[in-house]
């Protein structure tokens, strides 16, 4: 076992060798990315949730590794997409081969050693897989599991000091939310002289959570708005910046609270 001081010098798993990953285990809590490849309309790329999820993940774990021993294990690219399979370009699992994955990937996690395992969801399609995963994980092991989306993480912070609102649905669908974040990150992805995209839909004045309070889901939908949710005319790398900064942050203190959590 290591010291907190002797840790290793790297956050990716997949950076450290065999010794290393079983001599930190035990006392880490180790963070799996859950994402999708998926269209995301005509201007952002089909990586974008993957994207998302490894740097978002990456960057509060270098802000809790101040505090914690933490890791951050490749991310599981595929997610459910089955919605979006009407479009080109989605490689898609169905949820029962999901929550099968990712049974399979936080057993994995178990026989290395780790204890504190924390699922961080970048997909909408994938909420109650990674849900299911956690919760189950945590009956069929001594271990601590979490999962949550980093919109719901960071929601309080991300609509009244990030006033995320204001660029579109939160989080949407390649909307002026999840394109401001690409803006910020990679800017060669996007194609900007695509927009503004047709409007064809209204925003709503107050944002709504989408994980939170009913799922409402109607068969046909997402061919009605063209597989995305708003026309992403008010994104901007500036705000994409400010929101990744406060999602990193929320996030980074996400995982220093689950850390502390007593071990059985
Ligand atoms: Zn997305």
């Amino acid at each position: 076992m290591y010291t907190f001081s002797e840790r290793p010098g790297s956050l990716l798993f997949q950076e450290l060798n065999r010794d290393e990953i079983g001599r930190w285990a035990p006392d880490a809590t180790v963070i799996l990315p859950v994402a999708a490849i998926e269209q995301h309309g005509p201007h952002l790329p089909v990586w974008t949730d993957s994207l998302l999820a490894e740097s978002i993940t990456l960057q509060a774990a270098a802000l809790a590794n101040e505090e914690i021993p933490i890791l951050v294990c490749p991310v599981v690219t595929y997610g459910s997409s089955h919605h979006h399979l009407i479009y080109p370009g989605a490689m898609s699992l169905s949820n029962d081969t999901l929550i099968g994955v990712l049974r399979d990937l936080t057993d994995s996690l178990v026989s290395s050693g780790f204890r504190r395992i924390y699922l961080i969801n970048s997909h909408g399609g994938n909420e109650e897989c990674v849900r299911l995963a956690a919760r189950e994980l945590a009956l069929r092991h001594p271990v601590i599991a979490g999962a949550v989306s980093y919109w719901t993480i960071a929601w309080d912070q991300i609509v009244q000091e990030g006033q995320a609102g204001r660029l579109g649905i939160v989080p949407g669908h390649a909307g002026g939310f999840e394109t401001s974040l690409l803006l910020a990150l990679r800017p060669d992805l996007v194609r900007t002289e695509l927009l503004p995209l047709p409007n064809l839909r209204p925003i709503p004045s107050t944002p709504r959570d989408p994980s939170t309070g009913p799922l409402i889901q109607r068969h046909g939908s997402w061919a009605e708005i063209d597989g995305y949710s708003d026309d992403a005319g008010s994104a901007s790398a500036e705000s994409g910046q400010k929101l990744l900064e406060i999602i990193s942050r929320t996030l980074a203190a996400e995982f220093v609270r689950f850390h502390q959590f007593k071990l059985n």
